[in-house]
């Protein structure tokens, strides 16, 4: 948000109340990724073909927008582009697979679908099917976000090391009370604060969960799969993989809804980083299937998989740029350029499939 604001001339004051990056970005595994949590056909089946192939195409350009914005910065944060590989799974059969498949060929998405035979000769995956499509990405998630504040301060943003205590809205624009008793004036305040939000911003599309990570020391080449593609899995209890640029697997999943609290999560941690070790093992018998890095986050999920992102309702001076799920870092770049559109003043009706507001669509 703030790299992007000042890049257009605004004069952005950045507020944080920890090291920058280090709330849930730094946990992130970074699969920067288009394809939403919710399968296309999950999102069709909310809103309709027109409006979740609309969703689909903003969000693959998302990610094209992100690796421009990166061959720009160069900000050296090991970002590599790369295929995704969705893997049948779970409730998830090849026909239904299939079906998703042709669904996003008609909404012009990229990708092939790949059957059981076709999967083991190309990935030795032993799965019922997958789609393999182009145009993701992966990163180092803290040197992405430190880049970008970095080239923000360069172009003027300023940083506070404060925490907000308090948004005082007036006529046109708002004051921002800080905890060491300062306050800040300005025109318009973007909340960007990660899975922290305001009591004022309510919905009731979003829910906390948590997830669980590990890394594992570096493969020998034959334990890796072929092109780092991303790996995901067609499942609600779903997994996640990708490779790093020092041949590390990282894995991720094991999503939990009732554990909210830090501490609960971290005596869960031995618990979850054995069953992810247990899943990398059936998915990739060769790889050495032991954790060397361990770690947890906070992980907002919403309804229909979509972020949250726009002007907050019944205070016009203050955005909100919420992006949840596996998505997160591809919807914060897709909030920074609708919000500076808002800003800006103008208005596309695609807008409201974000709007914090918006209804829930299974009530
Ligand atoms: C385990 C895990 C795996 C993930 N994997 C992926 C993935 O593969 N791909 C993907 O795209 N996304 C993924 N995500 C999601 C993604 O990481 C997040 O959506 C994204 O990093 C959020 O960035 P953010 O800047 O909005 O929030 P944060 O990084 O949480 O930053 C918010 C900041 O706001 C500050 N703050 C909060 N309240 C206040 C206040 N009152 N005053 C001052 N400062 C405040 C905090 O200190 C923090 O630094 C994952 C998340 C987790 C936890």
């Amino acid at each position: 948000m703030a790299q992007h604001l000042t890049t257009l001339g605004h004069k952005v004051t950045i507020i944080d109340r920890e090291r920058a990056g280090f709330g849930s970005t730094a946990a992130s595994t970074a699969m920067l990724q288009w394809e939403i949590d919710c399968p296309l056909s999950e999102l069709t089946g909310l809103y309709g073909f027109d409006r979740a192939a609309n969703i689909y195409r903003r969000s693959l350009q998302a990610v094209a927008g992100l690796k421009t914005l990166v061959d720009e910065l160069h900000p050296g944060c090991t970002f590599r582009h790369r295929s995704s590989l969705y893997l049948a799974g779970g409730e998830t059969n090849a026909s239904q697979l299939l079906a998703e498949h042709h669904l996003r060929e008609r909404a012009g998405l990229p990708g092939t679908y790949l059957d059981y035979l076709t999967l083991k000769r190309e990935f030795d995956f032993d799965r019922e099917a997958a789609i393999i499509s182009p145009g993701s990405a992966d990163a180092d998630p803290l040197l992405l976000a430190h880049a970008l504040i970095a080239d923000a301060l360069r172009h003027g943003a300023s940083m506070y090391d404060a925490e907000a205590i308090g948004y005082n809205n007036f006529g046109h624009g708002v004051v921002v009370a800080l905890d060491g008793g300062h306050e800040i004036q300005a025109s318009r305040v973007i909340l960007a604060t990660g899975y922290v939000m305001p009591d004022f911003v309510r919905t009731e599309l979003h829910r906390t969960a948590s997830s669980w990570a590990i890394a594992t020391p570096p493969q020998t080449p034959d334990a890796l799969w072929r092109d780092g593609v991303l790996i995901w899995e067609a499942s609600n209890d779903y997994l996640y993989a990708r490779t790093t640029s020092d041949n590390r697997i990282i894995v991720g999943g094991e999503d939990d809804e009732d554990i909210t609290e830090p501490s609960a999560r971290d005596a869960l941690m031995p618990a979850k980083a054995e069953a992810i070790l247990g899943k990398l093992r059936a998915l990739r018998p060769a790889a050495n299937a032991t954790a060397e890095f361990v770690w947890s986050g906070a992980f907002g999920e919403t309804e229909d998989g979509l972020p949250l992102i726009g002007q907050v309702p019944r205070y016009p001076a203050m955005f909100a740029a919420y992006g949840y799920g596996g998505n997160g870092i591809t919807f914060s770049f897709l909030a920074s350029r609708v919000i500076a559109k808002m800003i800006a003043g103008h208005r596309e009706d695609w807008y409201d499939d974000l709007a914090i507001d918006r209804p829930s669509p299974t009530a």
